[in-house]
């Protein structure tokens, strides 16, 4: 028996969910009682106070975390969020989810998240940079190549990614390409990085359309955020021949049933920084894009907003998961009871990044580089395994895919973890 003695630090609607995916996944595998804990919780945390001086000469404090779930199958790896209402707890459940992704598509990896408390679009540049670098040194002593490997996430990019392998190699007193990924290509990125993440969503819509026998260029896509993610799927769906009908950012949503121009939808966003405004089709609310009629709904922004409000509302076939937790527990389950959406769980939908920074990290650490064909065609052989795994565990079990991937996922932590033994 094994029991947790757990306090409060992580308590949250996000952490409290992911905990709930956990539970039910180890119940659905039996899970021994005592391995469970162990696998469940973050390892360690870092939790830093990042003074940056302002434009005008003052001082602000931000405050940034650093979560490690699991470090037994390799290096953590996850993202880097940089968010106005990041929390601790946040961080600490897109830390576990990337666990179980790292280990559903077999990376040699372990799972990790970070984040500040910061809306980036009110810094200036240089104040961005500090506050980037500022992060990485506090973090130098927490990360490296062989021990956690930070990349970009929500409100982080390249930029910020070169800011702060620069930070980190100016200590250590070398070149240490391989401490992020997510790098600009000057300076170790990968080839195809940087579409990886919405390239993989689309490959694998694709694949379950063609599943559900509805070929891809009679299919509609609606798209919840227009940021990496969003905006590389959208590209990618509509390479493949759908019609993205619906795209949206923070400040609202553009529905258009003739298609949204995609090229000048990106335009937009490259000078005007948001869709506010954009003039490709009706404005309507996130909460509309949600309920459209369509073939393919991707939420590829935050999480929680497939809720208990509006699973029942959706028009969708295919609900390919973008973002990290979109789906909230209740919502879950009233997907599951209806049965006419296949849902393309996060830990696989969106796993195309951390794949695809896999492969940057490996170049890096071998100094060989990779063309952009070679990364892509690795990256969907790579989504191919894991869709037939998770798909054949959810034959076999008769699980919901989302169960199905989780319980692959979490079942190799755990393995690991009893493998490795306790160190006394
Ligand atoms: P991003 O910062 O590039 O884009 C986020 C987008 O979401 C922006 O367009 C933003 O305006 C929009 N947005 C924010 N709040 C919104 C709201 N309330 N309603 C509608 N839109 C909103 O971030 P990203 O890297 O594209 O990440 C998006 C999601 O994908 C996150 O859940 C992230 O964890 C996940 N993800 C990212 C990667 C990656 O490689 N970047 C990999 C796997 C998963």
């Amino acid at each position: 028996m094994s029991k947790a003695i757990v306090s409060s630090l992580y308590d949250s609607d996000v952490f409290r969910m992911a905990c709930r995916q956990f539970d039910k996944a180890a119940d659905a595998i039996s899970l021994p009682e005592a391995i469970r804990d162990r696998t469940k919780y973050p390892r360690r945390c870092l939790a830093v106070s990042l003074p940056v001086k302002r434009r005008d000469g003052s001082v602000t404090v931000f405050e940034g975390y650093r979560v490690q779930h699991n470090l037994s199958t390799g290096p953590s790896k996850g993202g880097i969020r940089f968010h106005q209402h990041v929390t601790l707890g946040e961080v600490a459940a897109l830390a576990m989810w990337m666990s179980w992704k790292t280990s559903l598509v077999g990376l040699p990896y372990g799972g990790a998240k970070g984040g500040v408390i910061v809306n980036p679009s009110e810094l200036t540049e240089s104040e961005l940079e500090h506050l980037s670098r500022r992060y990485m040194q506090e973090m130098v002593n927490f990360v490296g190549p062989h021990v956690d490997v930070p990349a970009p996430d929500v409100g982080t990019n390249e930029k910020i990614m070169a800011w702060m392998m620069d930070t980190y190699s100016n200590h250590v007193g070398h070149v240490a390409s391989a401490v992020v990924t997510g790098k600009p290509i000057a300076l170790g990125g990968s080839q195809g990085r940087r579409e990886a993440t919405g390239a993989g969503v689309a490959y694998l819509t694709k694949k379950y359309l063609e599943d559900l026998k509805l070929p891809v260029n009679k299919a509609t896509a609606v798209i919840q955020g227009f940021g990496n993610v969003g905006s590389e799927t959208a590209l990618a769906l509509s390479n493949y021949g759908a019609k993205i009908i619906a795209i949206s950012d923070y400040t609202g949503a553009v529905y258009n049933p003739k298609g949204i121009d995609l090229n000048k939808a990106l335009t937009y966003v490259r000078y005007q920084k948001t869709l506010h405004d954009f003039d490709g089709g009706e404005p309507i609310s996130n909460d509309a894009l949600l309920e459209l009629k369509c073939t393919v709904l991707a939420p590829c922004a935050l999480e929680r907003v497939i809720t208990d409000k509006n699973a029942a509302k959706l028009k969708c076939r295919v609900l390919a998961e973008g973002a990290n937790g979109p789906t909230t527990n209740a919502a879950d389950k009233i997907i599951e009871e209806r049965g006419d959406i296949e849902l393309i769980p996060d830990v696989l939908c969106n796993s195309g990044g951390v794949i695809v920074s896999y492969f940057e990290w490996l170049q890096n650490l071998s100094n060989y580089y990779w063309g952009r064909d070679e990364v892509l065609q690795k990256l969907f052989g790579m989504l191919d395994k894991a869709k037939d795994a998770v798909d054949a565990q959810k034959r076999k079990f008769k699980f919901s895919r989302r169960l199905a991937a989780l319980t692959l996922g979490i079942q190799r932590v755990a393995d690991a973890k009893q493998s490795r033994g306790l160190f006394p």
